[in-house]
């Protein structure tokens, strides 16, 4: 068979990603342009305008740096869902005028299936046990029978979000998760604060809410704080991974996500790996942020699988849970 190349475009959230990728599995291409708040979090209208702004230079860049001219271009691939509506659109819209314009096939990609299958590729695991941490996501997931099947996920924020709202209140530059990082590794003192797992599921709001008061109070290092929540919400995704591991007996765990680049939690993950007897992996750093090169690459998967998504039917899906997509290419 001739090799397919897939663009891809990334927009859920506060990045606009366009990505190249081969049915070989090379990536071609990978440009971004990352919307910063004036302050405070996203506002998903002003991300979209960014976007909206931004697309035409990051589809150049990736056009030249894959070396690729638009005629080259089999399928479009775009992050359908689940995220900010606004800023889905925005990516939706291009996507759907490139597939008509170019006259090449459109395929809707869930942006969680993305993370795994990016970082199925980029670290050559086939079955593994995964951990997706983001800023809106927090899932432990496995394939079994044709879908990704949830076993524990948050029940409120996601822990990328509880520790940037921290770093954002503790002063911290945006996105101020690698800061409190930083400044976990000078941590002394262990602070407690609520560590809430209930069954296989997760809860980031009282201990964000308890961090927050604990931090406003000014009775304790910000360093120490930030090693505590760091502590805790680690472990808390610990005890979920490792009984889904257990339960599950995969052999490989991934780590991926935006908040996989903690290298803190990559050593919690790599620990409960070995007792257990199951290869470890993390993405690497330049996919495990939102990316346009993993919509483009689950694209390619899905399109070579006979997945289509007509215009009719490419009205993003804000809400789209990672359980409802079928996953054919791995039946
Ligand atoms: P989603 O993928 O859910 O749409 P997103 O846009 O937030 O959301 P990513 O780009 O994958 O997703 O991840 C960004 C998140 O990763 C942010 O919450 C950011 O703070 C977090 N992050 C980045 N570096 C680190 C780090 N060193 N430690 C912990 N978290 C980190």
């Amino acid at each position: 068979m001739d090799e397919v190349i897939c663009l891809g475009i990334e927009s859920t959230a506060d990045d606009l990603g366009v990505g190249i990728a081969t049915s070989e599995g090379a990536i071609l291409a990978n440009e971004k342009s990352t919307y910063t708040p004036e302050r405070g979090g996203i506002h998903p209208r002003e991300a979209a305008r960014h976007h909206s702004a931004q697309v035409g230079s990051v589809l150049d860049s990736a056009l030249a740096k894959a070396g690729v001219g638009p005629k080259e271009i089999d399928v479009i691939a775009f992050s359908q869902g689940p995220g900010m509506g606004p800023c889905l659109r925005t990516g939706a819209t291009v996507a759907r005028a490139l597939s008509i314009y170019l006259d090449v096939p459109l395929v809707g990609v869930n942006h969680a299936v993305a993370h795994i299958e990016i970082g199925r590729l980029a670290t050559g695991a086939e079955d593994p046990l995964t951990l997706f941490v983001s800023g809106g996501n927090t899932i432990v997931t496995g394939y079994e029978a044709g879908r990704y099947r949830i076993f524990g996920e948050t029940l409120d924020i996601a822990v990328g979000n509880c520790l940037d709202v921290f770093a954002r209140e503790a002063g911290f530059p945006y996105p101020g998760a690698p800061e409190v990082e930083r400044r976990a590794l000078k941590g002394e003192r262990f602070i407690p604060l609520p560590y809430v797992v209930k069954g296989m599921d997760l809860s980031f709001s009282g201990l964000l809410t308890s961090a927050l008061e604990k931090l406003r109070s000014g009775r304790y290092r910000v360093e120490d704080l930030c090693m505590s929540l760091q502590e805790v919400a680690f472990s808390m995704l610990g005890e979920v991974t490792e009984r889904a591991l257990a339960h599950t007996r995969k052999p490989e765990l991934l780590l991926t996500g935006g908040v996989a680049a903690n290298r803190r939690l990559q050593a919690v993950m790599r620990a409960i790996a070995e007792e257990h007897g199951a290869e470890s992996y993390v993405v690497p750093l330049e996919y495990a942020l939102d990316n346009g090169a993993m919509i483009a690459w689950t694209g390619l998967l899905a399109y070579l699988s006979g997945v289509r998504t007509p215009v009719e039917e490419s009205l993003i899906r804000p809400r789209w849970r990672l359980d409802e997509v079928e996953i054919p290419w791995l039946r």
